[in-house]
């Protein structure tokens, strides 16, 4: 999972709330494309590419959508925080995880990649890709986390994961991996992990 580091709401944003006094997301409709495009460009773009926040995959605007990471449903607890900008991320469209995945779900132990940094919490494991906790303090908070996001149990993001490492092991046994380690366009933090484990220690 990515760490979003909102910058401040855009002014267009602020303007629309301003007049419109949006009652639920739907009033803001006029505005949530500028507003995805906004964050895709500015929060969540890395190496040129725009990516999912959850699961880092390569996103456009035909493939995203907007996530209340607290979710807005009207009957909850964070309702009120239907137009509140650091309460969104932009999300891939995957029926099996991600946004779509978590839909109405939300826990405090969630871990919420606009106020703490998920490569505190989560780590990889090299052999299959799968995000496993960094610590075992963090074990409850990232197995929550994954499921609530299909992490682990989505077979096309973990087939995705697994076919990058599999490159990168290519790589490594060519001695290509410091050439072509910056290459990969989605999954930083994967490609971060591998490079801690394989490159900075010289293996
Ligand atoms: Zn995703």
């Amino acid at each position: 999972m990515l760490n979003i580091n909102k910058d401040a709401e855009p002014a267009f944003f602020t303007e629309f709330k301003e007049q419109h006094q949006p009652k639920s997301w739907d009033d803001l409709k006029p505005v949530t494309t500028t507003l995805r495009q906004h964050m895709m460009e500015q929060e969540q773009t890395v190496s040129d590419k725009a990516l999912c926040t959850y699961c880092e995959k390569t996103v456009t605007l035909e493939s995203s959508h907007i996530d209340h990471i607290r979710p807005k449903d009207q009957s909850g607890r964070y309702a009120h925080l239907f137009a509140d900008y650091n309460n969104l991320a932009v999300s891939c469209c995957s029926k099996n995880s991600c946004g779509q995945k978590k839909d109405n779900d939300y826990h405090d132990d969630f871990i919420n990649p606009v106020e703490e940094n998920p490569a505190d919490y989560m780590t990889y494991e090299v052999m299959t890709g799968k995000v496993v906790p960094a610590s075992v303090s963090a074990k409850n908070r990232v197995e929550n986390t994954c499921e609530m996001l299909g992490l682990n149990s989505c077979y096309e993001l973990l087939r995705a994961r697994i076919l990058v490492l599999l490159s990168l092991n290519a790589y490594r046994e060519k001695g290509l991996l410091d050439y072509y380690i910056d290459t990969f366009e989605q999954f930083p933090t994967l490609i971060d992990f591998y490079r801690r484990e394989y490159l900075q220690r010289g293996i």
